[in-house]
């Protein structure tokens, strides 16, 4: 029996995305006692799903150009979006977990549509190439390097190993935002890039 479909506002004003539609909830086939949700999303998301690329470190973030569908894996699931609007995501407790989530997804979509109208969006093109080719050695050569494991890591290299994966975040390196350390900001700038920073967690 099909279910009733379920409908949640999410932004009053949002500047494309308002509404989300619950469709379908079913037993999540990877993780025994949670459930996969589809949703739909009261927008077309074409021109915005690329540039959501840059909003997310590149662990996280799979971005099928052909097909303009971008998969995120973040908050310990997959969640996978449609240019049409429609959104899956697995390994959910509850509709109402649903709902949480792709409210804060949708905060960037909306966000990222009025950058998009401002032209401020970044070329994604020219982002998914730098991130190609960052390794975690052009990182950790300009991190302190002292292993003080106040980010929580043991390494500085550790550090920058997950950084890329998308398990810490930039601003996380307490020592880059004490004065002494500002030459090594300087590096990051040049070495990897205020974008890309940004993308890695950095908030200046
Ligand atoms: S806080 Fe910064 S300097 Fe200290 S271990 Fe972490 S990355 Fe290295």
């Amino acid at each position: 029996m099909e279910m009733e479909e379920l409908e949640y506002d999410l932004f009053e004003d949002g500047v494309l995305v308002k509404k989300v539609v619950i469709k379908n909830i079913k037993p999540c086939i990877i993780s025994e006692g949670q459930i996969s949700v589809l949703m739909e999303l009261d927008s077309e998301l074409h021109h915005v799903l690329p540039l959501l690329m840059a909003k997310f470190p590149p662990g996280k973030v799979n971005y099928l150009e052909k097909k303009n569908v971008i998969t995120l894996s973040i908050y310990e699931r997959l969640i996978t979006i449609y240019p049409s609007g429609k959104v899956s995501m697995n390994k959910t407790n509850t509709k109402e977990e649903s709902i949480e989530i792709i409210k804060e997804i949708t905060a960037i979509i909306n966000e990222t549509h009025v950058e998009h109208k401002e032209g401020k969006s970044v070329d994604y093109r020219l982002i998914k190439e730098k991130l190609s080719k960052i390794g975690p050695l052009s990182i950790y050569s300009c991190l302190p390097q002292t292993d003080c494991e106040e980010c929580g890591e043991k390494t500085c290299m550790a550090f920058a190993m997950k950084l890329l994966s998308g398990e810490c975040k930039l601003n996380e390196c307490m020592l880059l935002h004490e004065m002494g350390y500002m030459n090594n900001v300087k590096c990051l700038k040049s070495t990897v890039g205020i974008q890309i920073m940004e993308i890695l967690g950095w908030k200046s």
